[in-house]
């Protein structure tokens, strides 16, 4: 291909790069594609070619002399080694000022690594965050860039283009330097399991508790997207719900294996959260459920002997009882997020990252899998107060959980009653009760730790740090 012609160039042409080359051309820019195997670009072009103009090369220095400078290149490959591979390539094909991005799923530390290596060669190295799927980067993603202002400057104008809109506004913003993008990504992830642990405990309530049929349940979860719950999450649950299985004519739900599958997003965030003493309890249950539900001999074993000695008590009034699923649902969502977005703030804390927190609720709207409408919600929270200590203490949701109390309450106790398992629901409830507590029993915990390891106390009545000689008082 030409050299120096291109806007910007893509390479790896499996389906996310290739749907996202797409997009890019599909909007007016001018991309270069690549791939190793020269195969899948070849097909591309075969297929797609009409979509926009297009540049394809065969080896990674054509790709690069294609573009025009200063040159931006998204990688879009197997993520760990393979990523590896090819920045190394890139980068040493490339000029100072140029651009790498890698808009795969990568752990932020990893970004935090490549970045400071290549700003050492006076590259660019740009983490971003892709939401939504395949789905997502053909036809407009949440997209959440690291790395520095500058590259925005040059890269932002045709993400912001290619990205999905709500409102008018694009679902993508610079998130803040080096890893921040990925780092966003990965809480976005998290609370997108919390979110979808949370509807399937609605679902496992209403199938247990009142005997609902799966389509019966997806009615209700499509009432529920009419109101303050209106989500891709809720939306899709409903459909789901409806579906049929073509083979057996049951519901397509009840003929799935229980056993729910994770490729670590879920799990990195939690591990990240734990390293920064954030407690995200209900995007951990919600991955630990994941666990639970693969722990297959320790299921077998349970399910052999251990008795429920609990009894589902008579639902009176069925219509409240999903109203309050529909309440505890809410709240528990409510929860999680306000826990995601003390995750990034603690994140940006530590690694010196400027992040707008209500713009990441914004960039959330559209084009990825949590988006929903109370995210504009959490926007005017943080525009209200930027420095909001809880998410859960703005006025607007402190009006709503509060709202919800009563019904989270007789859920998490009817579940616990019955003997279903609650994991989100219960433990957002106890984060709630435990935030809003004067009192935690943290005071024992520090004395048993004072007793045994001699790791002193603080007192609630004199500044200072104390420590009692516990064998001198035994
Ligand atoms: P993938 O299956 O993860 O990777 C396949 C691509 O990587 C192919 O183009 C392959 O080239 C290339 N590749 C593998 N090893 C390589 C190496 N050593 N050197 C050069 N190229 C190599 O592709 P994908 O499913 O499209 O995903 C791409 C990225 O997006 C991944 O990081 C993935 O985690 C992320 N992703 C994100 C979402 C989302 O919703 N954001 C969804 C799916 C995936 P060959 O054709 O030559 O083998």
């Amino acid at each position: 291909s030409p050299a120096d012609v291109a806007d910007i160039g893509v390479t790896g042409m499996a389906v996310m790069g290739s749907n996202l080359a797409r997009n890019l051309a599909r909007n007016g820019f001018k991309v270069a594609v690549h791939n190793r195997s020269v195969g899948k670009t070849e097909k591309v072009i075969a297929d797609h070619g009409s979509d926009g103009e297009f540049y394809p090369s065969e080896s990674m220095a054509d790709f690069v002399a294609s573009l025009q400078k200063p040159r931006v290149a998204i990688i879009m490959v197997k993520a760990g080694k393979p990523t590896d591979a090819v920045i190394d390539e890139l980068a040493s094909l490339m000029d100072e000022g140029d651009i790498i991005v890698d808009a795969g799923n990568a752990l932020f530390t990893d970004t935090r690594r490549r970045e400071a290596a290549l700003r050492e060669k006076g590259l660019h190295f740009v983490g971003s965050g892709v939401s939504g799927g395949e789905e997502g980067a053909l036809n407009g993603p949440s997209i959440m860039p690291g790395g520095t202002k500058e590259s925005y400057d040059r890269l932002g104008p045709m993400f912001e283009k290619i990205s999905a809109h709500v409102d008018g506004e694009p679902c993508c913003t610079h998130v803040g330097a080096d890893g921040a993008g990925h780092f966003v990504k990965m809480v976005h992830n998290g609370i997108e399991y919390a979110d979808m642990q949370v509807i399937s405990e609605a679902y496992d309530m209403m199938s247990k508790a009142l005997g609902m049929s799966a389509s019966q349940i997806g009615e209700v979860f499509a009432e529920w997207n009419k109101g303050d719950l209106e989500s891709f999450l809720i939306e899709i649950t409903a459909e789901v719900l409806a579906h049929t299985d073509a083979d057996t004519g049951k519901p397509f739900v009840d003929v799935i294996l229980d056993r729910a599958a994770q490729k670590g997003t879920g799990a990195w965030t939690v591990q990240t959260a734990l390293d920064l003493g954030v407690p995200v309890t209900g995007i951990a249950e919600a991955t630990f459920a994941r666990s639970v539900s693969g722990s297959v001999p320790q299921r077998e074993a349970g399910q052999a002997v251990l008795p429920a000695q609990a009894e589902a008590p008579e639902i009176a009034d069925r219509a409240q009882f999903i109203d309050d699923l529909q309440k505890a649902l809410y709240a528990a969502k409510l929860v999680s997020y306000s826990q995601g977005f003390d995750e990034i703030a603690k994140g940006a804390e530590e690694y010196g990252w400027d992040i707008t927190l209500g713009d990441m609720a914004r960039i959330w709207r559209g084009g990825c899998i949590i988006r929903a409408r109370f995210l504009d919600r959490i926007t005017e929270a943080y525009e209200r107060t930027p420095d909001l200590a809880l998410l859960l203490a703005d006025e607007y949701f402190t009006t709503e959980i509060t709202k919800c109390i009563p019904a989270r309450r007789r859920v998490v106790a009817y579940a616990a009653t019955a003997g279903y398992p609650v994991p989100v629901f219960a433990s957002t409830l106890s984060y709630y009760d435990a935030v809003r507590a004067e009192r935690l029993p943290a005071a024992l915990v520090q004395a048993q730790r004072d007793y045994f390891g001699a790791h002193t106390y603080q007192r609630v009545d004199a500044e200072g740090t104390y420590h009692v000689e516990w064998s001198e008082d035994r």
